[in-house]
């Protein structure tokens, strides 16, 4: 099945007709528990939040879809993120990256430092920066490529090389990219996590989360976790990221073409002071992101040349295709303030230390007719 063709692997990953029906779309299991004809007779579901046959054929796909053996749905992204760390113990070291979504921080910060899992924040844009901090405590590299929202890239290839001799877990949030544009279980990570809120159910109306491994044990324990710790998303939700999935490649390309567009359009305005996009030849990173992904995507930040957080405040209130909110990869446009919304989290001295500053505008960008969306900001930014 891997010889598939990405078009074809996204419609068809984990759909199989209904036994009972030969419904083509999986049907939503809409059930707590399953009849037993006797104790322990049963057809592999028990309760429903070890097992559904909804999720079962989600976890399907997203194996699929990743080029991994195992999929394990969560009911949000940070709810995979949180499963990840508990396979860690007390004293255990996470090597992160310092440029990263703000609740994946928040959440090591404030909910995992309690329990003794120390968490050390380094630029993974430069791979020594990793080699630098290794020590046999080191259990788990965390990184985020491209991240959010500044779109640093880092060499998973180089980074899975470093982790395999330290013997150390390398987990990749691949949500920016979206298996469309990039596999990182292909470059040598154990396990890939996805917000599948986002480029995966593709529609702003689902909040989920994914982990993707080849590795067995790995495996059965994060599913021990899934189970145990209860985060597993509802058959309907699962139902809605199945059919998200089936059209992530149309929904890419249209993603990536505008964002070719707006990134350019926006370069070319002299309000505007820098573009953050990794499509540019001139982006630091740009040659590994061009051998690591198959396009650039639609996510992309920019400052304007008045720093000032009220020039920012004007541009993200007048936009009027560019919604202001947060989240991101659904089919409309999207404008957002990360200081003071998506990375609110995070202390102001770590964000500008990182470069995120108080005037810097995200932008997510739909699949609307990218024309529209360039007048949109032109009247927005003037
Ligand atoms: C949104 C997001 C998350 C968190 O996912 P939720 O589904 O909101 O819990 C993690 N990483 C990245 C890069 C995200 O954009």
């Amino acid at each position: 099945m891997s010889s598939q063709k990405i078009a074809t692997k996204f419609i068809h990953a984990g759909a199989e007709p209904d036994p009972s029906t030969g419904a083509i779309m999986t049907p939503i299991f809409q059930t707590s528990t399953y009849v037993q004809s006797s104790p322990g007779q049963h057809k592999g579901y028990e309760y429903a939040r070890s097992q559904n046959p909804t999720r079962a054929a989600l976890e399907t796909a997203l194996a699929v879809i990743e080029n991994g053996k195992y999929g394990l749905a969560f009911s949000s992204g940070v709810a995979a993120t949180d499963a990840v760390i508990k396979l860690l113990s007390p004293g255990d070291e996470v090597i992160a990256a310092n440029d990263m979504y703000g609740g994946t921080y928040r959440l090591f910060t404030k909910v995992f430092e309690k329990f003794g899992i120390k968490f050390i924040y380094v630029d993974t844009t430069d791979v020594n920066n990793i080699t630098a901090v290794l020590s046999e405590k080191s259990k788990l590299i965390w990184i985020e490529t491209p991240t959010n929202p500044l779109m640093n890239i880092t060499d998973i290839l180089a980074v899975s090389k470093i982790s395999k001799k330290a013997g150390t877990i390398l987990c990749v949030d691949n949500t920016f990219a979206s298996p469309y544009l990039q596999n990182p279980l292909d470059l040598g990570a154990d396990i890939v996590m996805h917000s599948s809120t986002k480029y995966l159910g593709g529609h702003s109306d689902v909040i989920q989360g994914a982990l993707i491994m080849n590795d067995e044990s790995l495996k059965d324990q994060l599913y021990f976790i899934q189970k145990s710790c209860g985060a597993v998303p509802g058959p309907f939700d699962c139902f809605l990221v199945l059919r998200g999935i089936k059209t992530l490649h149309v929904r890419m390309k249209q993603h990536c073409e505008n964002g070719i567009v707006i990134a350019n359009y926006l370069r070319s305005n002299p309000k505007v002071d820098r573009v953050f996009w990794c499509g540019f030849l001139d982006h630091p990173n740009h040659d590994i992101a061009k051998k690591q992904m198959r396009g650039f995507g639609g996510m992309l930040s920019f400052t304007l040349k008045d720093s000032s957080v009220e020039a920012a405040t004007k541009v993200l209130s007048s936009t009027k295709l560019f919604s202001l909110a947060e989240s991101l990869g659904g089919v409309e446009s999207l404008i957002n303030h990360p200081a003071s919304m998506t990375h609110a989290s995070i202390p102001r001295e770590e964000r500008l230390k990182n470069g995120l500053t108080d005037g810097l505008i995200r932008l997510s960008i739909g699949i609307e007719d990218a024309e529209d969306l360039v007048e949109d900001l032109k009247q927005a930014i003037g």
